[in-house]
Parts: structure tokens; sequence; C-alpha cells
């Protein structure tokens, strides 16, 4: 193909792969009119969290009990951040984006759950803190070649300004999986699983941290990843999530 042709095709590369390619549902496939989207249908199934919610945990509430009211189950059992928020209740949608994410088979997808963490987390933005997200042991990695919390972190980057440093916690324990594990097991599983590096933290220069995960189950991984950073000097320590599965439903 002569030099000059080949040019072209190139420059309109692009252009005819979208074409030829339209936008796709991240969820069904069916076609829609943007990309990094669901169609209307698979949208509709999402359940995002919403006002009115506990300040602490970022669990919904029935009806609102006004902005310092905190969820019985703050009271009972509080978290060592200071903040959780989540953009969607775990359910079978949800459930489906995230297996999709976490293999990496749709890095369009990290972008999509990423505006809806933007949203909800909104209230954490402004004050400038460090997105840090939950890592995966290296052996773990290294099977997956991939952490879907560092996609969630980088797109979350892009939409709010903020750095992203996945190197201020470390993952020091292989846990087993959590799937099938109780809320018990699973905080025997995380714990002492993460460490912070003292050879990063002075990065901060005082800034607050937003821990970044996929899914939030019982908490127990988020919970011991603050302990760590707070035993290292760290002052506010935020959590957000694209997903949660509602407290005392069953565990996935
Ligand atoms: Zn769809």
């Amino acid at each position: 193909m002569p030099a000059r042709i080949a040019g072209i095709a190139r420059r309109f590369g692009a252009a005819i792969l979208d074409q030829f390619y339209p936008p796709i549902c991240l969820h069904c496939e069916a076609a829609i009119a943007d990309a990094d989207a669901l169609c209307a249908k698979c949208f509709g199934q999402l359940r995002p969290i919403t006002a009115p919610l506990c300040p602490r945990l970022g669990i919904p509430f029935e009806v609102a009990l006004g902005p310092d009211t905190v969820s019985a189950e703050a009271i009972a059992d509080p978290p060592p951040f200071d903040r959780s928020r989540s953009a969607v209740l775990y359910n079978e949608v949800a459930r489906k984006l995230v297996g999709r994410l976490k293999y990496g088979d749709r890095p369009e997808l990290a972008r999509f759950c990423a505006r809806l963490m933007a949203a909800a987390g909104h209230e954490f933005w402004e004050s400038g803190p460090v997105l840090v997200p939950v890592p995966l042991h290296r052996f773990r990695q290294f099977e997956r070649r991939y952490n879907q919390s560092t996609e969630l972190a980088r797109a979350l980057a892009k939409i709010t300004g903020l750095q992203v440093d996945p190197l201020l916690v470390s993952r020091v324990k292989r846990t087993k999986q959590q799937v099938g594990l109780t809320a018990d097991q699973r905080r025997r599983n995380v714990a002492g699983a993460f460490a912070a590096r003292a050879d990063t933290l002075g990065r901060l220069n005082g800034r607050g941290v937003v821990i970044v995960d996929d899914v939030i189950t019982t908490g127990s991984t988020v919970k011991v990843v603050t302990r760590a950073l707070k035993e290292a000097g760290v002052g506010q320590i935020d959590v957000i999530s694209f997903a949660r599965v509602p407290i005392g439903q069953g565990l996935s």
C-alpha cells in the first residue's frame, strides 16, 4: 500500500472501527449511543446508593434522620475509617460488572464504574486526598496481571484530578479468597495482611487517603488497610467502592 494511503487509513482507522463496531452496553452488549456505558434497561437494574445514608458507613437509610445521625451498625461496631461510600448495591447486574472488571476483559468498564464512584464520593475530593487502591498480593497480581482496584483508582483519578499511589500499602500476607467465608472468618483471614510502607508515606505530605476497592462485603479488608495507614500516622482516611453488599445480607 502506498505510504500516503496507509497514513490516511491509519488516521481514519478509529472512525472506521466505530462505524463497524458501534458502542455496546457493557453488560448485555446491546447497541447504544455512547461508549463506556450501559443500555437504559441494564442501567435501570443498578441500584445507586443515594442520600439519605449513614455518614460513616454510607449505607442507605429508609428515611432521612438528619445529617449527623449515624446507623445502628456504625454505633455498634465503629469503623476505623472516617467515611465510606459506594456507588451501587451489589445486586445481580453489579455482580456481573465486577466479575468482568476483575479479569480485565473490558477496560472501559473501569471508566464507567469510576464515573458513578466519583459522584458517590463527591464529599471526598475537595480536600485533595491521595487515592490508594487495595493491593493484591504480588503472586495473585502476577497470576492475573491486573488489579481491578488500581484500574478503578486510575479512572477515578482522571475524573477527579487526584493522584493515585499504589505503593503506600502493600499486602504482606497471601490470604485466602474471601468468597464463601463468614464475617468472622473474613476478619481473621485478612488480619495482618497489609502494611503501610514507611519508605513511601512521606509522599503524602499531610494529605488524607481514600482507599479504593471494587466491592465492600463485610468491610474487613478496607478496615485492615485503614488500620495499617492509621498506625503509620495517616489522618483522614475515607473509603470508596463501586458496589457494596447490604449489611446483614448473604456474603458472596
Ligand atoms: Zn444492557
